[in-house]
This record gives C-alpha cells, sequence and structure tokens, in this order.
C-alpha cells in the first residue's frame, strides 16, 4: 500500500456526491498474485471523514420517516444493481486480495441475498403488544433507529461483511459512514457504486476510503456518531470499544479466531480430511472462522495425519483469476510475510513441520505472494502456533487422549469464534455442544461456513458478545421504546 496521486482513483461518496480529497492523495491496491497496482482510492483526510458524518448526520430525520417499507424498497433495487455487476466485482475482489473467482462470486452472490433479506425486513414487525396491567391502555414497544452507524470492515471479505452491517443499518433506519480496510478498498467503491446507484436520499450512505488510524480512529472518535460496528482484528477492536464505551456510544465487535476441528476415533476420517481442507486453505486460510487447530483423539491420529498430508499435497497453488487453481496467494504483503514468520516460530518451538510452509518460486510464482499450505505436527497447547491467529494457509496438529483432553485442548485459546467436531456419536456431539466456548458450533462440517438468515458472531475475545445477521443484527441497529397511552 502506497500513497501516490492518481487521477482515475474511486472517489469518495458523501451526500450524494463522489468527491475526492483535497489533498489529492491517493492509496494503490495491490493484485498479490503479480505485486501490481490494480486501483486507487482516495486517502482521505479527517475532514473528509467529517464531511460525510455530518451528512449522515443531516440524513436522519429524513431517512427515519422515509418509514421501513419504503427503505425496504431501496435495498431491492442495490440488489439488483449488484447482481448487474455480480461479474466484475468478484473479478476486482479476486485481483485485489487473491480469493479464487468461484468463491469470489460465492461471496457476492451472498451479498445479494444479505440485502434481499434485510429489505424484506421493510415489510416485517417493528414491535409487539404487550398487555398493560392498566386494562383501558395500550402499551406496545416500537422499534427506533440509532442514528448515524459507523462501519469498519476488514479486506477478507469485502463484499459481505459491509453489506452484512449495511443492509440492517439501513433498513432499520439508521444513516451510515462506511470506511471499508484499505487492502480491498476498490472492490468496496464498486459496491459503494451499487448503493450510490439505487438513490437514497442525499447523506444516508457516505463512502470514505483512508488509513485506519486517520479515517478509522477519526469515524469512532466522532462525537455525532451513535453507534459502531466494527469487524477486524482484536486490537484494533479494543480500541474500538475503549472509545465507544468512553462515549457510551453503543458498540459491535467481530473479531479473530483460533478455530479447532475436533477428530474424534469415531469420525469419518474422509469426511473430516475434506472439511478441514477446506476449512483450513480456502481463501489461503485468511477467513476468520479458519480452522487453524486439529485436535485428533491418540487412536486415529498417524491415520488421520496421514490422510490429511495426501489431500494436502493435491492442493493448486496459483494466480485465482485461472480455473484450475484451488488456492490463490496471499492477500498481501503482510499476511504472506506473517505466514512465513509463523512457520518460522513453529520450527523454533519445537512442532515437526511435515508439509508444505514454504515461499512458492517459479514460473506463475515469482511475482506474487504465493506459499504452499503448512501442516505442523508435534504442536502442544502453549505454543504461540497453538494460541496466535496467523490468517494463513496453516494447520497444527495436537494429539489429545480421549474427547475430554480435546475439548480441554480447543477451548484453551483466548478466542471463541467456530468449532467443528467429526464423530458419529451422539454422546460426543452432546457434549461437544455443551462444552465448547464458541458462537459458531459445527457438526461434521468445517467451521467456516455462515448462513445468512442465522445469528453469527463469537464468545470471549473473539467478539463483543452481540450477534451479526438474521435476526440477530435488529438488537443492535435498533433501540425500543415502550410505548403506554391511555385515553382521555
Ligand atoms: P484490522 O487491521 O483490524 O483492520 C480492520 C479495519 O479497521 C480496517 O478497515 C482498518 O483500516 C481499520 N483500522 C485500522 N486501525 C484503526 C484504528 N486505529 N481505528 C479505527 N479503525 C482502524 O483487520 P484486518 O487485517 O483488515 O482483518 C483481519 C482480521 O479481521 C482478523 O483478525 C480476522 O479474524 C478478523 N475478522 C473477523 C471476522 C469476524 O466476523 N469475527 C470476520 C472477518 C475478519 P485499514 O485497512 O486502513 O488499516
Ligand atoms: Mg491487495
Amino acid at each position: 500500500m502506497t500513497t501516490t496521486t492518481q487521477a482515475d482513483a474511486y472517489s469518495n461518496f458523501i451526500n450524494n456526491e463522489w468527491v475526492k480529497t483535497a489533498s489529492g492523495k491517493t492509496i494503490t491496491s495491490i493484485n498479490p498474485a503479480t505485486k501490481e497496482a490494480m486501483g486507487y482510492v482516495q486517502s482521505s483526510s479527517v475532514e473528509d471523514l467529517n464531511n460525510a458524518v455530518e451528512a449522515a448526520y443531516n440524513a436522519r430525520k429524513v431517512w427515519r420517516k422515509a418509514g421501513q417499507a419504503a427503505r425496504g424498497q431501496l435495498l431491492f433495487k442495490t440488489a439488483s444493481i449488484l447482481e448487474e455487476n455480480l461479474e466484475d466485482i468478484a473479478q476486482s475482489m479476486t485481483a485485489e486480495m487473491g480469493k479464487t473467482l468461484p468463491e469470489a462470486k460465492g461471496e457476492t452472490a451472498r451479498g445479494i441475498a444479505i440485502l434481499r433479506y434485510y429489505a424484506a425486513e421493510g415489510m416485517r414487525k417493528e414491535g409487539d403488544v404487550i398487555p398493560s396491567s392498566d386494562s383501558e391502555a395500550l402499551m406496545f414497544t416500537k422499534r427506533t433507529p440509532l442514528g448515524v452507524v459507523g462501519v469498519i470492515t476488514p479486506w477478507n471479505f469485502p463484499v459481505a461483511i459491509p453489506i452484512w452491517k449495511i443492509a440492517p443499518a439501513l433498513v432499520y433506519g439508521n444513516t451510515i459512514v462506511f470506511k471499508p480496510a484499505s487492502e480491498a478498498a476498490v472492490t468496496a467503491a464498486k459496491v459503494a457504486e451499487c448503493f450510490a446507484k439505487a438513490g437514497f436520499p442525499e447523506g444516508v450512505f457516505n463512502f470514505v476510503t483512508g488509513s485506519g488510524s486517520v479515517v478509522g480512529q477519526g469515524l469512532i472518535d466522532h462525537p455525532k456518531l451513535n453507534a459502531i460496528t466494527f469487524t477486524g482484528s482484536e486490537q484494533v477492536g479494543q480500541n474500538v470499544a475503549k472509545s465507544a464505551a468512553a462515549r457510551g456510544i453503543k458498540f459491535q465487535l467481530e473479531m479473530g479466531g483460533k478455530n479447532p476441528a475436533i477428530v474424534t476415533k469415531d469420525a469419518n476420517l474422509e469426511q473430516a480430511v475434506e472439511a478441514v481442507i477446506n476449512g483450513a486453505f480456502k481463501s489461503s486460510g485468511q477467513k476468520c472462522t479458519a480452522t487453524s487447530r486439529v485436535i485428533v483423539e491418540a487412536t486415529v491420529y498417524e491415520e488421520f495425519k496421514q490422510k490429511l498430508v495426501e489431500a494436502t499435497e493435491k492442493i493448486t497453488v496459483g494466480n485465482s483469476l485461472e480455473k484450475e487453481v484451488w488456492m490463490g496467494p496471499s492477500a498481501s504483503e503482510g499476511q504472506f510475510n506473517t505466514f512465513n514468520e509463523y512457520v518460522e516460530k513453529g520450527k523454533q518451538e519445537g512442532a515437526k513441520l511435515i508439509h508444505g510452509g514454504e515461499v512458492l518460486t517459479g514460473e506463475g510464482y515469482d511475482n506474487g505472494f504465493f506459499v504452499k499450505p503448512a501442516i505442523f505436527d508435534e504442536v502442544t497447547a502453549d505454543m504461540a502456533i497453538s494460541q496466535e491467529e496467523i490468517f494463513g494457509p496453516f494447520i497444527g496438529l495436537i494429539k489429545a487422549a480421549d474427547l475430554s483432553e480435546a475439548l480441554e485442548l480447543a477451548n484453551n485459546t483466548k478466542y471463541g469464534l467456530s468449532a467443528s467436531i467429526f464423530t458419529s456419536n451422539i454422546n460426543s456431539i452432546l457434549e461437544f455442544i455443551d462444552e465448547i466456548e464458541v458462537g459458531l458450533v459445527r457438526i461434521n462440517a468445517e467451521s467456516a461456513g455462515v448462513e445468512l438468515q442465522a445469528p453469527f458472531g463469537g464468545m470471549k475475545g473473539s467478539s463483543s458478545g452481540s450477534r451479526e445477521q438474521g435476526e440477530a443484527a435488529k438488537e443492535f441497529y435498533t433501540a425500543i421504546k415502550t410505548v403506554f397511552i391511555k385515553g382521555n
């Protein structure tokens, strides 16, 4: 990410106008498969951000009064525009952060479905009637918007995550300022274009790109902000929480994970291998729900390990725009370096690298951030590779004597986002559901995988405890007014 001046950079969208930052500075987005520039966005100032918050603040009343049904109609329109642009947006995502094209198309299709899900919320109930102890009175609840909501998102799902925040925020009557991750801001700008074309009233949807320390910090510190929704690293999330708590505004954080998969002695090993590989290596392991620790019962440990390595050897790595490629590059130089550092750390800590872990070189690889998925054997719970989020194609194998030790190991982390178990034993399944300290509990299924109509979020250090998506989003994006009416 460098800062230059580019005439063809995407602009900010503030108060229904596409505007450039006064300094003329831009951020360059790099294609991780080629290290070439693939687009530019504004490197905005705090003034730009302030203009966006001011616009959102001024639009609050008009948008609230537009009514939920009319707001939903505009989301339906946005969904259709996104659908017309699916191919272009997916191509941009792949070029910007290396996710394979089928995954990028799937994510964009998910974005469209999320928009339609929340668009339909426009026609659903806004409250409940509650019996009053006064028989002559009417008592009911009415959901009301919060006001101006700040949206800060990561680069790993540049379409789905912004939409699963923005769509409910808007339908429930909030105005928003969206600050995307710089590493995927070109794709985010294309999503912003879809909202812009849908024709929301002035100031309802605002989009500002720029560094986290300037635009992101400026947003969370802005006195006219009423709520902030953040997905990203734990470190930045804690900072968001401190600032929001100090000012008494609502906040929601979804952060990292160190997601375990338990393979028991009665697992279907073929199923477990396939799900572990998909969970750990799709999107180059750069999903918050990616599998990174695989805890295997001793009696099937060697057999599972052998099958896992055999299957991993078949993975094809390369430029994600090519059809036969299963795994693309690391999303950026930073991600690439982090992966390499953890491979070295694993070796130093005494774990045994049994597959991959090296930088890929030669034709098609030399110009990109390509690595071979890593599998470490003999990993123990105290190692850094067992505790810290790596966010790369990296599996640590841990041996457990039985299910109860496996569960203890699985919970031995500060995170609690997602976890899988592979077993055919109903008692093990029930114990897992009961004991595991995560928000997403997956039985005979990969740790990564979400459905837009179900609540999504983590426990412990992975989340602020709130939930996104499905009906759960309403809890964050609205406040409840309890109304009591009596005649005279
Ligand atoms: P990140 O570095 O924390 O960045 C997230 C967002 O915060 C970006 O838009 C970033 O802007 C911004 N930011 C950075 N510093 C800031 C500051 N001081 N104040 C306000 N905003 C600031 O995370 P990332 O590298 O983009 O994403 C990877 C992380 O996200 C991983 O930890 C992953 O587990 C987590 N994640 C969690 C979920 C979930 O739902 N639980 C989903 C996806 C990802 P810049 O890009 O300009 O720095
Ligand atoms: Mg990039």
